[in-house]
């Protein structure tokens, strides 16, 4: 099942995460997460095919079309997650606090900005392409998840990069 490596990694007697099952009809729902864990990152979710599609950005997300933000794609989370906030104790996989830093809902767009299925979503996060309307209390506009190739990261290394739009910014 989708979430096999997300409850693998984590012991649910210890830490308040909620324990990973799949997820109903999709909201399209997005959360970016702070988490302050050994490296200060923020977790972008999105919620597709019955869970959250997650990437790890160091730096977090940019309305600067100039600013080219690694994140790094991790593990399926239970949409559940997606109204997670809280401490993980020390000794956990992830330990640190979690706060949500923005939330909101996203629709799946493709070059010409004509809405995606759920279906056309996930084919494209499988073929490593994804762009999308956000609309958040932080976050607004297009972006797109973008993966390349390279050795260090295991081959999990994306691009979150903001489209030229009304949304954007310079500095
Ligand atoms: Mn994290």
């Amino acid at each position: 099942m989708a979430l096999a490596v997300y409850n693998s990694k984590r012991n649910f007697k210890e830490t308040s995460e909620p324990e990973g099952l799949e997820g109903e009809k999709t909201q399209f729902r997005y959360v970016v997460q702070r988490h302050a864990a050994s490296h200060l990152h923020f977790d972008f979710r999105l919620e597709l095919g019955g869970v959250l599609k997650s990437w790890a950005v160091p730096k977090g997300p940019s309305l600067n079309p100039k600013d080219k933000r690694l994140a790094v794609m991790v593990e399926d989370h239970p949409v559940s997650y997606i109204n997670f906030e809280g401490r993980i104790p020390e000794g956990n996989y992830g330990a640190g606090e979690i706060t949500i830093w923005d939330s909101g809902v996203f629709t799946p767009i493709d070059a010409k900005h004509h809405t995606l299925s759920e279906q056309q979503a996930l084919d494209g996060v499988k073929k490593g392409e994804i762009r999308f309307m956000l609309t958040g209390d932080k976050l607004n506009g297009e972006f797109v998840l973008a993966h390349f190739k390279s050795d260090n990261q295991k081959g999990n290394s994306w691009l979150l990069i903001k489209h030229q739009d009304t949304f954007a910014v310079e500095e």
